[in-house]
């Protein structure tokens, strides 16, 4: 008798996530292992990383690595995997081949599986047929009943068979009953006998997937919705094992702003997760970001810490309809999440883009130059998206003044007004007890009441005398960052040029 999970509150549930290290972790993937990682600490329960690496042409130890890093830099802690060991394992599958075959050969001998030698002539010949009469393309079954003496003479001929399950007919519907979708119910006459074993003696996805769910007593099986058409064939053999099925729950696709399918787009890598790590997103903001892919916190706030997510989450909460990728939604929050996060955190992570773009040469920083590079992280993380343009944004800071237009500088810079302007602004600053921002700006706006000029001519020659651009980070900012000597020392270089 096959039992069926029923959801209970007080149950232990082990869910998994099981990536196939073929290719750099995909943000798809990753809102997987976070949705399960998150069901899974919500529940008290355990998470199980299982590397799915039979494809032994694509598969790369390397890729696995990446995979285990991501989820690390995430924070994504597994409870058993290849790396934490576990009762369950081996968590590889190419090292539970054994365990795979014993499996193939009970269904082997209980005449649920067989053997078939069908050459891929064949099986386009039998696609072809039933395309030509607008059917389903299917496996018709021919080895089905094979006599031992045929398949010896098969055998005889080299022919390497595939195993093939053999699709009960009794069961005219299935019907995953999903913790997400609901009732979904599939017409077993769309199935075929589809391969369980392949000729070079590998398992198939949906084989392997069912021998080590069962195995490794996982409760709910929590994945992308493009897995749900491989449902009914693994509850098919769930029962033919007489294993207990676990519960499903198909998570909504991720689509582009296009509503097309995410996927790389030409020239950029944004859709794996390294690149974002890389360009300097915070894991925790791209946490954030991902929870909200496909679930909707019951009180429909947006920025949420990790523990807030966690209380807050519930697949009953998420979505049956796709999600969609909105790369200027992420941005915001995680610029949101640079500017709250503690500043000394962010200089630390930013000191490598300043190394990269050549803003910092040393390679030990002394504390003076910390100071200093902490008063310009401070200034520039008010105005990025993400680290990596950090240098862009505080580049006036490093490197020397330069007038985009150097004849309209000079006429900017000409005039006893400006010259007031940038008299009293010196004479100011060296008055004042300590240089901050703010008293700064009290300084422009004393000028703003005192002065027979302008507030243009207040701000304007100032910003391009100091900064040599027309628009950029806050004066106060500025001033303070570039110091009282070297200010003073870009007012009369431009008042010198006006000359
Ligand atoms: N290795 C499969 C994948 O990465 C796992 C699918 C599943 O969760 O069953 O798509």
């Amino acid at each position: 008798m096959n039992k069926e999970q029923t959801n209970t509150d007080n149950e232990h549930i082990r869910l998994r996530f099981p990536p196939s290290p073929t290719g750099k972790i995909h943000i798809g993937n990753i809102r997987t292992a976070l949705f399960n990682w998150l069901w899974a600490r919500k529940k008290g329960g355990e998470l199980v990383l299982r590397i799915e690496d039979t494809d032994q042409e694509r598969s790369n130890r390397e890729f696995e690595d990446i995979i285990i890093q991501e989820l690390e830099w995430l924070g994504l802690d597994v409870d058993e995997g290849p790396n934490q060991g576990g009762e369950h394992g081996p968590y590889r599958q190419s090292e539970r081949l054994d365990i795979y075959k014993k499996y193939r050969d009970k269904l082997l001998d209980n005449d649920k599986a067989y053997k078939c030698y069908c050459t891929p002539e064949e099986l386009e010949e039998m696609r072809d047929k039933a395309r030509k009469k607008g059917e389903m393309p299917r496996y018709d079954g021919r080895c089905r009943n094979l006599s031992s003496s045929e398949q010896q003479a098969k055998e005889e001929a080299g022919k390497e068979p595939v195993i093939r399950f053999k699709t009960p007919v009794s069961d005219k519907e299935i019907v995953v009953k999903d913790q997400i979708r609901g009732d979904v119910s599939f017409d077993s006459s769309v199935l075929d006998d589809f391969v369980i074993y392949k000729s070079d003696g590998m398992p198939t996805y949906n084989f392997a997937v069912v021998i080590d769910d069962a195995l490794m007593d996982i409760t709910d099986v929590i994945r992308g919705e493009d897995h749900l058409s491989n449902t009914p064939k693994q509850i098919l053999l769930y029962k033919a094992l007489d294993f207990e099925i676990p519960r499903f729950a198909h998570l909504p696709l991720i689509l582009d702003e296009n509503k097309a399918k995410l996927k790389k787009r030409s020239g950029e890598d944004t859709v794996y997760v390294g690149e974002f790590r890389k360009k300097g997103y915070l894991p925790e903001a791209l946490f954030n970001f991902l929870a909200l892919l496909g679930w909707s916190p019951p009180e429909e706030e947006e920025i949420l810490n990790r523990e807030e997510i966690i209380q807050g989450f519930s697949l009953e909460d998420v979505n049956k309809s796709a999600a969609v990728f909105d790369i200027e939604k992420l941005n915001w929050m995680n610029g949101k999440y640079i500017r709250d996060a503690d500043l000394d955190q962010i200089v630390e992570l930013s000191l490598p883009y300043l190394r990269e773009a050549g803003y910092i040469e040393d390679e030990n920083v002394s504390s003076r130059q910390l100071e200093k590079l902490k008063k310009i992280i401070e200034v520039g993380r008010t105005g990025v998206d993400y680290l990596a343009q950090i240098p862009e944004e505080t580049e006036l800071f490093f490197t020397g003044l330069e007038f985009e237009d150097r004849q309209k500088a000079q006429e900017e810079f000409q005039g006893s007004e400006v010259e007031l302007v940038f008299k009293t602004l010196i004479e100011k600053l060296e008055s004042l007890e300590t240089l901050n921002p703010a008293a700064v700006n009290s300084i422009f706006n004393e000028m703003r009441e005192e002065l027979p000029v302008g507030a243009r001519t207040i701000y304007h020659p100032v910003r391009l005398a100091l900064t040599g651009e027309e628009s950029g980070p806050e004066m106060g900012n500025i001033i303070y960052i570039l110091g009282i000597e070297e200010v003073k020392q870009r007012l009369e270089n431009a008042l010198q040029l006006a000359d």
